[in-house]
């Protein structure tokens, strides 16, 4: 049994040492990082079957490959990030120079979810080791292949007093939130979040906060409905719907809904055969309790395509429900799950108005050709990030932030966002020695004798 207080004051003993901020160590760091996860794909990709049946393609493209993409980038950009930024400075500060230095925080804790287990443990880490910061993680207890893989790659290749990986549940998340550090990263559910937070407060531990919600989809009238059903029906049911910022539901303008259903359910055949439950690459849904209530939503509304389900293997086919109306049990939380309601609207500033009299969305997706119809959309409902004319593909740009903004979060990362997020931004004036001008002193006459 760790003792986490110790093992914290462990690792804030190795970060005073100062190594961590070497920029030599910090890229030896995320290299070893990189060659571990290149030399065990396979074992990466076994755990992943395991856990969720998720396919090899799939945990290749939203597990593995994402995760070396953003290591490289990383690589290549930290001697840039981790230089002082030398800033302007104001008239009144003549004869002076400004900087900005990125300093790590120290020991910090990264908490992460079963849904993309290993990506999601590992992307805040690799932010973590290029600010120079020590790392507790602490991954799911849902997923155990996986977290008994990431902690086995840890302890092999890692001092546990730079990084260490703690498997367990909510006790030992709680244990671990007890522990003053310096930094919690969280991503996982909303009501989550706010235990992290209030834990945090205790210490004045700073947080990010990568949460959910529902995400809204609109198909407008004037959308390329065919390319719309394609990215749509790959965004919502890929890894079965348990994606963050899958789109949760959709909003299509009644002129051209009997036309966009059957292109949907025709494109969802198309990547999942006429029968997915027979389908071996579909992923499952995570366990009995999150199955349960899915099924339940299926009551929901009027079953348009899909809706059968396997209580043995814990899959539940591609679904579309239509006819759902903001008061169904499937429109109150986020779905989480391959299950796609669907809402008619007319008038866009109706959608609007419904949107934002709900939680802010982590994500939102907008198909349209009308560039009036994006930026009315765009300047009206705030959500944490999303696309124009797709879904889910903004989540892997290193150049766009990522994160929520309300009830989504707090806080984002991803490219230097993610050296930032595990950084604080130090302000510094250097000033100049060679003269003193005398505006400051109340007595300038004394104050420029003084010289
Ligand atoms: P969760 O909040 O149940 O669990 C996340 C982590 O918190 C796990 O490590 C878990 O052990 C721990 N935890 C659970 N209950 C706890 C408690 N009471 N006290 C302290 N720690 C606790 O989330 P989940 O079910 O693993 O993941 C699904 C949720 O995560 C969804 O809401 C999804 O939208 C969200 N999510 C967000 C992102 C993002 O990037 N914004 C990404 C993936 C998932």
């Amino acid at each position: 049994m760790v003792n986490y207080s110790e093992l914290v004051q462990r690792q804030r003993e190795f970060f005073l040492q100062g190594k961590t901020k070497d920029l030599s160590f910090r890229q030896a760091a995320l290299n070893k990082l990189l060659s571990l996860i290149k030399n065990h794909e396979q074992d990466i990709m076994d755990s992943l079957k395991k856990d969720l049946n998720k396919s090899e393609f799939d945990s290749y493209l939203t597990e593995i490959g994402i995760i070396l993409e953003e290591i490289r980038f990383t690589l290549k950009n930290l001697h840039k990030w981790s230089r002082p930024r030398r800033v302007k400075t104001t008239l009144t500060g003549i004869g002076s120079k400004s900087y900005i230095y990125s300093e790590p925080y120290g020991v910090t804790l990264i908490i992460s979810p079963w849904n993309y287990p290993f990506q999601l443990a590992i992307a805040p880490l690799i932010g973590a080791i290029a600010a120079g910061n020590c790392v507790i993680l602490k991954p799911s207890e849902l997923t155990p292949h996986t977290s008994k893989l990431l902690s086995k790659l840890i302890t092999d290749h890692f001092q546990e007093e730079f990084i260490t990986v703690i498997e367990g549940g909510i006790e030992t998340s709680n244990a671990l939130l007890n522990e003053k550090t310096d930094y919690i990263f969280f991503t996982g559910s909303v009501p989550v979040g706010k235990i992290v937070m209030e834990a945090a407060a205790k210490h004045l531990t700073p947080v990010t906060l990568e949460l959910g919600g529902k995400s809204p989809c609109i198909i407008h009238k004037d959308a390329n409905l065919k390319l719309a059903a394609k990215r749509v029906a790959w965004g919502k049911f890929t890894n079965a719907g348990q994606t963050c910022i899958a789109p949760d539901y959709l909003m299509v303008h009644s002129e051209i809904k009997d036309e966009f259903l059957p292109l949907l359910k025709d494109a969802i055949t198309e990547l999942y055969g006429s029968n997915p439950l027979a389908n071996k690459e579909f992923t499952k849904i995570i366990s009995e309790r999150h199955f349960n209530r899915l099924t339940s939503f299926l009551e929901n509304g009027k079953n348009y395509s899909g809706g059968k389900f396997n209580p043995d293997t814990l899959v539940i086919e591609p679904t579309i429900l239509d006819d759902i109306s903001w008061d169904d049990s499937v429109m109150q939380d986020e779905i989480f799950g391959p299950i796609l309601p669907v809402l008619e609207y007319e008038e866009l500033s109706s959608l609007i108005n419904q949107v934002n009299h709900r939680p802010k969305p982590l994500s939102l997706y907008i198909f349209s050709e009308s560039v009036e119809v994006q930026k009315e959309i765009l300047d009206r409902i705030s959500f944490g990030g999303g696309c124009i004319n797709d879904t889910v593909y903004h989540f892997s740009s290193p150049y766009l932030p990522f994160g929520g903004v309300g009830d989504s979060g707090i806080g984002a990362y991803h490219g230097k966002g993610s050296f930032d997020v595990f950084s604080h931004e130090k302000g510094i004036l250097k000033q100049t020695t060679k003269f003193d001008l005398p505006f400051r002193y109340p007595n300038t006459k004394n104050a420029l004798k003084k010289i």
